[in-house]
């Protein structure tokens, strides 16, 4: 399984920072192939993403409708971002969930969508710090697990982000062993679910991930890859992550 390196650039950029992706792109230009590229950008991004990324690295959207094209205001489907050039679309972010008030079920639907439409998914899930001082991360994490991510058919590409929320954009990581606790629960859960079909399901940790972390964190069992949000933004920041996993 390669590793993924992925980027969340949330509600930042305009087409000034597209030097941003370029400079990616040229950093990665006959990169190894056992690490793989992505940075989901916003969707008035995409197009022009893509096109600066050369075909070195990937362009994914940060969240899709559940629904095929009709009358939804200001929402943007699957195929769309297909056809603006994406290949994989982060679905279930805890930003989404808690400020949209996406449940599993919305976020099982969004992922259904994308795969109809050819895109990899990275389906987020992840505690509160309440839920983990009282002791619930694993079950959170499996129930979120299990109620986002539908079966998945032949062909389609997935992979499970584990975001601690109290991790994200805090500078507090959750320690070594608090990872691999959640991230053995996931793996067994998802083994035990699709059989063989998991060793093709990626599991990414994301919450405050910097080049300073990402050694540690990509080397820690059952991590592979990580989703990165504010190290994700400038180039410097996020070729420096890609060299450790390297
Ligand atoms: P962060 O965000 O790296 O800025 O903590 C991660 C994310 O929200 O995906």
């Amino acid at each position: 399984m390669r590793t993924l390196i992925a980027g969340n650039w949330k509600m930042h950029g305009l087409q000034a920072q597209i030097g941003e992706i370029a400079a990616m792109a040229r950093a990665n230009a006959g990169g190894p192939s056992d690490v793989e590229v992505l940075v989901c950008v916003p969707a008035t991004l995409i197009a022009h993403a893509v096109q600066a990324a050369d075909g070195v690295i990937q362009i994914g959207g940060e969240d899709c409708s559940a629904e095929e094209a009709g009358p939804f205001t200001g929402d943007i489907d699957a195929q769309m971002l297909r056809d603006a050039g994406a290949t994989s679309v982060i679905l279930g972010h805890s930003e989404r969930r808690q400020g949209h008030h996406e449940t599993d079920a919305t976020v099982a639907a969004k992922v259904k969508a994308a795969w109809r439409h050819g895109l990899a998914t990275i389906v987020c899930i992840g505690e509160t710090q309440a839920q983990r001082h009282d002791g619930n991360a694993l079950k959170v994490c499996g129930d979120q697990l299990a109620a986002s991510l539908p079966d998945i058919p032949a062909g389609a590409c997935t992979s499970v982000a584990y975001e601690p929320l109290w991790a994200i954009g805090s500078g507090t990581m959750p320690t070594r062993e608090q990872i691999i606790g959640v991230l053995g629960h996931l793996r067994a859960a998802l083994d035990e679910r699709f059989g063989s079909t998991s060793q093709s399901i990626r599991i990414l940790y994301g919450g405050s991930v910097k080049s300073e972390n990402a050694l540690e964190i990509l080397d820690t069992p059952d991590v592979n890859g990580v989703l990165i949000g504010g190290a994700s933004l400038l180039a410097h920041d996020f070729n420096a992550i890609v060299d450790v996993a390297r």
